[in-house]
């Protein structure tokens, strides 16, 4: 029969929650091993057992002693989040439907290529920005991913490939946080997972591969500089502040001169000064993607330090927007071309799974007014742009 006093001592542990030890980076875990009065060394240990051999039983992890590995049981856990479905491309993509803490799911996508691998990273469930060009932002928001969310997604990755014990650094070679949500608006989260990924005892994936993806928010890309060397991706969309408000609503907000300031001083942080930043913009048929459009794009850019990418749109469920021909985008190239930019378009991958950049739905629970009024106007054909 259990005493009331060990039972007592089960409740407790029952009810304070573990430490989830995936989402912790070098800094964190060295602080959590003090808290505990244990040396610093055992946080090197623990994230090789996580990121490197993929163990997520505290018990496995052998080198750390019988007393220490209870103790760390009792209040501790790696807790990666759970795959609910994977898809295969015929292309070779690879994409997963991941459920998180409250219910909610993601999506993550591996895009193989020539010599290497991107792992496209979601950093919230949902997103509050509601770009009028956006599945994720049609959702509206639900919560921040925490950091074993977004590493997590990683770790999962590699997992899938069973490429731990044969060296992950293969499988995922960049990442990208372009998934579903805005990584800025999730900030301490999003540059925790981030310095896993370029963590030696972690995943130890170069800073100019892994790249964070913003519409804008201004203050906290000003606070990223300070903390951060990842790449820069920055998502522009528009050549004048009258468009860009109409499809990236931040826009109002922190219109494109204050923006493209604030990125010219994030590269002007960096050690590494021949770097640039990668101007995202999504052409979309007969609204940005027009001679004038891309004229103005190549006067409003001169002397910004940038490559520009161009993303064709992927079209989804409850959006009238419609993807531009094939001779549009080629007009749109050349004239930035001949402009002197280095300007590349980027490929559907995955688009017979729905993986495309755009696509990314998930599933929020639906309770934001946003949703609602989409779901009103896909109901009743009403056209409801910007
Ligand atoms: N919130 C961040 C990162 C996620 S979106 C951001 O906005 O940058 C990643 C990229 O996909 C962005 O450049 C975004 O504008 C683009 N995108 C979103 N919806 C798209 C669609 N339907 N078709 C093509 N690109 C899209
Ligand atoms: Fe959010 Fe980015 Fe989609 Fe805009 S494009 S709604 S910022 S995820």
């Amino acid at each position: 029969m259990t005493s009331p006093i060990a039972s007592t001592a089960e409740q407790s542990r029952q009810e304070t929650p573990r430490v989830n030890l995936l989402g912790l980076s070098l800094r964190q875990m060295e602080q959590f091993f003090g808290d505990l009065g244990e040396k610093k060394f055992r946080a090197q240990q623990v994230l090789k057992w996580i990121h490197h051999a993929g163990v997520t039983d505290i018990g496995e992890m052998t080198n750390l002693g019988k007393a220490l590995r209870e103790k760390l049981a009792d209040i501790a856990e790696v807790r990666p989040p759970e795959i609910v479905s994977q898809h295969d491309s015929s292309d070779g993509t690879r994409k997963w439907a991941i459920r998180v803490d409250g219910g909610g799911l993601i999506e993550s996508v591996l895009i193989p290529e020539a010599g290497r691998a991107t792992l496209c990273v979601s950093s919230q469930v949902g997103c509050s920005l509601d770009c009028s060009f956006c599945a994720t932002g049609k959702q509206g928001f639900q919560r921040d991913l925490s950091a074993a969310e977004i590493i997590g997604q990683v770790w999962l990755a590699i997992k899938s490939y069973d490429a731990f014990q044969s060296g992950n650094g293969r499988i995922v070679t960049n990442v990208v946080m372009m998934g579903m949500g805005e990584p800025l608006l999730n900030f301490d989260n999003v540059v925790a997972a981030m310095d896993l990924m370029l963590e030696d005892l972690a995943y130890g994936i170069s800073k100019r591969r892994v790249t964070l993806s913003t519409s804008g928010v201004v203050p906290a890309l000003d606070r990223l500089a300070k903390v951060s060397e990842v790449s820069l991706a920055v998502s522009l969309h528009a050549p004048n502040d009258e468009l860009r408000s109409q499809l990236v609503p931040i826009n109002r907000k922190y219109p494109i001169a204050v923006l493209l300031e604030s990125c010219r001083n994030y590269i002007d942080a960096q050690s590494d000064k021949k770097r640039v930043v990668t101007v995202e913009y999504t052409l979309i048929a007969g609204i940005n993607d027009q001679r004038e459009h891309a004229q103005e794009l190549a006067v409003l850019l001169r002397d910004f330090p940038c490559k520009i990418n161009l993303i064709p749109f992927n079209t989804f469920e409850k959006s009238d927007y419609q993807r531009p021909s094939g001779n549009a985008v080629s007009r749109f190239w050349q004239v930035l071309v001949d402009a002197g930019y280095i300007v590349t378009v980027r490929t559907t991958r995955g688009a017979d799974i729905n993986a495309a950049c755009g696509q990314l739905v998930g599933q929020v629970v639906d309770r934001t007014r946003r949703s609602e009024r989409h779901r009103a106007a896909a109901e009743t054909q009403v056209i409801e742009v910007g």
